[in-house]
């Protein structure tokens, strides 16, 4: 069986120096593709769905097909939702299953931040092994129904940090250190790795206890993205580069074959276009081989 919540395959993560690929879906077909990815590479996966999908696909939908893939294959698979603002339905989809959960906060002051992250990881613990992530600070970009501008962006201040894992319990943390959802406007973002270090430190004194998740990952140079796991970030979330995927072979494979009508064929090549896109990033995270 390889259902598993996020928190445990991430401290393994963080001792060893490597990032487990958090990758985000929108159908079914995605979710197949990620998997038969990852278990060629035997890596340990987070598959995530942001809340619009969630609510669309419907919740009970991609658990149920979540646990007939997952628990067909050996390396661990958890389900998380990403940046959902509504802590009512952080508590549908962790009843309906989800084995992990984002409550984001971060638009919130924060005392608001963390009494609605509370109450998530309250309720999750209560109901099973269902780890929660916190955002502290701004990430920029627009994810789902999340927009943040550049100048409205902040980042994660090290001692509120401290406080806020304290006083919310939360299992994962992700620090806004200059990542960005989207596609990066310059080639080279302006990220903060001393502010990650120094959060790093505060959080895992002795051992790796919070695990840290970098989001927007898409456009990241590879030797960032080490930078990164090296400092400490353990979960590493990728949308932006598998919604382009998807979209331009779909577009793509039309161009080509506009007198075509079967639908099966599209799905065939958008699979095998993601399938790539999911052992390139399983190689740059480390994460390949790391299943058991
Ligand atoms: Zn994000």
């Amino acid at each position: 069986m390889s259902i598993e919540n996020a928190k445990g395959m991430l401290l393994n993560a963080t001792k060893e120096k490597y990032s487990v690929g958090a990758f985000n879906i929108t159908n079914i077909n995605q979710m197949e593709a990620i998997i038969e990815a990852a278990v060629e590479k035997q890596s340990p996966l987070i598959i995530q769905t942001s809340v619009t999908p969630a609510k669309f696909l419907k919740p009970e939908v991609i658990v149920s097909v979540y646990r007939t893939l997952a628990s067909s294959v050996s390396i661990p698979i958890a389900l998380h939702l990403d940046h959902c603002t509504d802590v009512d339905f952080c508590f549908t989809c962790a009843k309906a299953g989800y084995t992990s959960i984002m409550f984001d906060g971060s638009q919130e002051v924060f005392e608001e931040n963390v009494r609605k992250t509370k109450e998530v990881v309250d309720y999750c613990h209560k109901i099973g092994n269902i780890s929660v992530e916190g955002e502290l600070g701004t990430v920029s970009g627009v994810e789902d129904q999340v927009r943040v501008s550049e100048d409205e962006a902040a980042l994660c201040d090290p001692l509120e940090a401290v406080r806020f894992v304290e006083e919310t319990g939360v299992d994962l943390l992700a620090p806004a250190i200059g990542t960005a959802h989207g596609i990066y406007k310059t080639e080279n973002p302006k990220l903060d790795f001393d502010r990650l270090s120094e959060i790093f430190n505060l959080l895992n004194t002795e051992e790796p206890m919070i695990p840290l998740v970098i989001h927007g990952g898409t456009g990241l140079k590879s030797n960032v993205v080490r930078r990164l796991i090296l400092l400490g970030g353990s979960k590493f979330n990728v949308s932006t580069d598998l919604k382009h995927t998807l979209i331009d072979t779909t577009y793509e494979y039309i161009l080509r074959n506009r007198q075509e009508y079967n639908p099966g064929k599209i799905d065939i090549v958008v699979r095998k276009a993601i399938i790539e896109r999911i052992s390139y990033w399983i190689d740059i995270l480390g994460c390949a081989g790391k299943a058991s």
